[in-house]
């Protein structure tokens, strides 16, 4: 017997007249879930959410150990592990949640760890006491440390990492013995007195609470995750909206110029997303050539075309459970742009040269430089794709719409290439601060950065100069580079050739040929304005 053979249908035992039902051999109880999410919130409000907690952990903790206890003998399992595992799949099969366990993941292992969806502890407290300041599936982690404890014969600690209760995609429980976990203050629940004690302590961790609530209303300024800066109100949006579309599972656009960071906003949906444990895969749709691109994408089997010597399974595979995001969405072939729209409809992929499908369970998010809309007028992309992947657009701006990013951009720029490379360089004179401000940066946060590795690396002294900066920087004047603002010859020739350059999908040669000149003159010229080719 395994934990996944475990069946409700099996595992319910009841007489249809009611009067006792039994759950795995054991005596069980059906109550409704407003009635718990009432007395819940009775709890917190007459013993104050610390001793609410600890009664509700405890509770929980009891009904894992004795679950543990009785399903040791209930099955014929096939080994310890999958009494072990029994736990999760028992307490989903409760009612609890839905449970799923997480594989490798990065960084130092817990010694248990799971997803939790659909919690109903999360569910009711929404309903009954509305967001909270920390997690709340009291109950369930209650259960996972005393089933655990029970099993392994020793002080198991399960908390939440992360909980829907708080405003996260999905719940992340992770157990370690108690002795691993130090001093947490998060083990006080754990405590047999910690009753007694934490009724002392209402006043005081309602005090906390209270800071804690405070700390977390809407962070302006530096409301930085991921590497993202969202100073000006422009990129403050495009983060709204991304945390927003983190909890939900749509499809998402993102149009932007080149360089603007659509990649770090699709990992910044991605890491706020229930797939956050998840892989995230990315492909520059545009870098891949039209022949690899299908078997890049869905895979292949061996012997499909020359030079495929084995089964290999493609990035949406890749991506199971996660996030895929299609980089240079406009770029994409059309043959290919209907086999994708198959995949998102279907949700399975067929890889080349084999004739059976594969489901696959990926977010898929997509990101353009084009506008689409224009393509889809142009009759160059489809129009049933167009909608498709457009479920949610989010518009990231470029920098020089965003003119406040620019200096904490740049210093936080200045802080990482100097702990790379160990240049002892520490920031920006106000000069080169000042300059940079007075640049349009039409290759926008990649061009930024390019020019600022550039400068640290140069720099002479501990802190970048004018003089360190490339040279249409160092003289750029104010206003320039800016829409509507008067220009030099060089910024219109530079605004040109970039704008041909992006019209001809990043094609260098087409570009030189469009603009009269030779390809070697072109790469001179996008070398002066440091745009480079885009990773990957
Ligand atoms: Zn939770």
């Amino acid at each position: 017997m395994r934990a996944e053979d475990l069946d409700l249908r099996e595992l319910l035992d009841f007489e249809p007249g009611g009067g006792t039902i039994r759950f795995a051999g054991e005596r069980a109880l059906i109550l409704d879930v407003v009635a718990f999410g009432l007395l819940r919130r009775e709890l917190v409000e007459s013993l104050g959410p610390t001793a609410a907690r600890v009664v509700l952990t405890r509770f929980g903790y009891a009904h894992g150990w004795r679950t543990a206890e009785a399903l040791r003998s209930a099955f014929p399992w096939d080994d310890e592990r999958e009494w072990h595992r029994a736990g999760g799949r028992l307490h989903q099969l409760q009612g609890m949640l839905v449970y799923e366990p997480v594989g490798a993941v990065e960084g130092p292992r817990p010694f248990a760890q799971a997803l939790w969806k659909e919690s109903v502890e999360a569910e009711a407290h929404l309903a009954h006491l509305g967001l909270s300041s920390e997690p709340v599936c009291w109950m369930s982690c209650g259960f996972a440390s005393g089933y655990l404890g029970y099993c392994h014969g020793r002080a198991i600690c399960c908390v939440e990492e992360r909980c829907r209760g708080r405003g996260d995609a999905v719940c992340v429980m992770a157990g370690r013995p108690r002795e691993e976990w130090g001093d947490d203050p998060r083990l006080v629940y754990f405590e047999p007195d910690a009753l007694d004690r934490s009724l002392r302590q209402v006043t005081a961790a309602l005090r906390r609470a209270d800071r804690k609530l405070a700390a977390r209303r809407p962070r302006s300024g530096q409301a930085d995750d991921g590497g993202l800066v969202a100073e000006s109100a422009a990129m403050r949006h495009a983060l709204d909206l991304a945390r927003r579309v983190a909890l939900v599972d749509s499809t998402v656009l993102l149009a932007g110029e080149s360089g603007s960071g659509k990649e770090a906003l699709a990992r910044f949906v991605h890491a706020g997303s229930a797939r956050a444990l998840r892989p995230f895969v990315a492909v520059n749709c545009a870098a891949v050539p039209e022949t690899l691109l299908e078997s890049e994408l869905f895979g292949h089997a061996r012997g499909a075309f020359t030079g495929a010597t084995q089964d290999r399974a493609g990035l949406f595979e890749a991506a199971s459970g996660g996030t895929l995001l299609l980089d240079e969405i406009g770029d994409l072939p059309t043959a290919m742009q209907a086999k994708l729209l198959r995949v998102l409809q279907e949700r399975e992929v067929r890889r080349v040269g084999e004739n059976r499908v594969r489901a696959v369970d990926v977010r898929v998010l997509a990101a353009t430089h084009r506008d689409l809309a224009a393509e889809v007028a142009a009759g160059r992309f489809r129009q049933d794709l167009y909608y498709r992947l457009r479920v949610i657009e989010i518009r990231v701006p470029p920098l020089r719409e965003r003119r406040e990013d620019v200096l904490p951009l740049a210093r936080r720029h200045v802080a990482l290439v100097a702990a790379r490379t160990g240049c002892p360089v520490t920031g920006l004179t106000p000069a080169a601060a000042d300059q940079l401000q007075r640049w349009g940066w039409p290759g926008n946060v990649r061009e930024l950065q390019n020019v600022i590795e550039r400068a640290v690396v140069l720099a002479r002294g501990r802190r970048v100069d004018v003089e360190d900066l490339p040279e249409e920087v160092r003289i750029a004047q104010p206003g320039r580079g800016s829409p509507g603002a008067p220009r030099t010859l060089a910024d219109v020739e530079r605004a040109h050739v970039l704008a041909v350059l992006r019209g001809v999908g990043g094609n260098r040669e087409r570009a030189a040929a469009e603009l009269g000149i030779g390809s070697a003159t072109l790469y001179r010229k996008l070398k002066e304005y440091g745009v480079t080719r885009p990773r990957r």
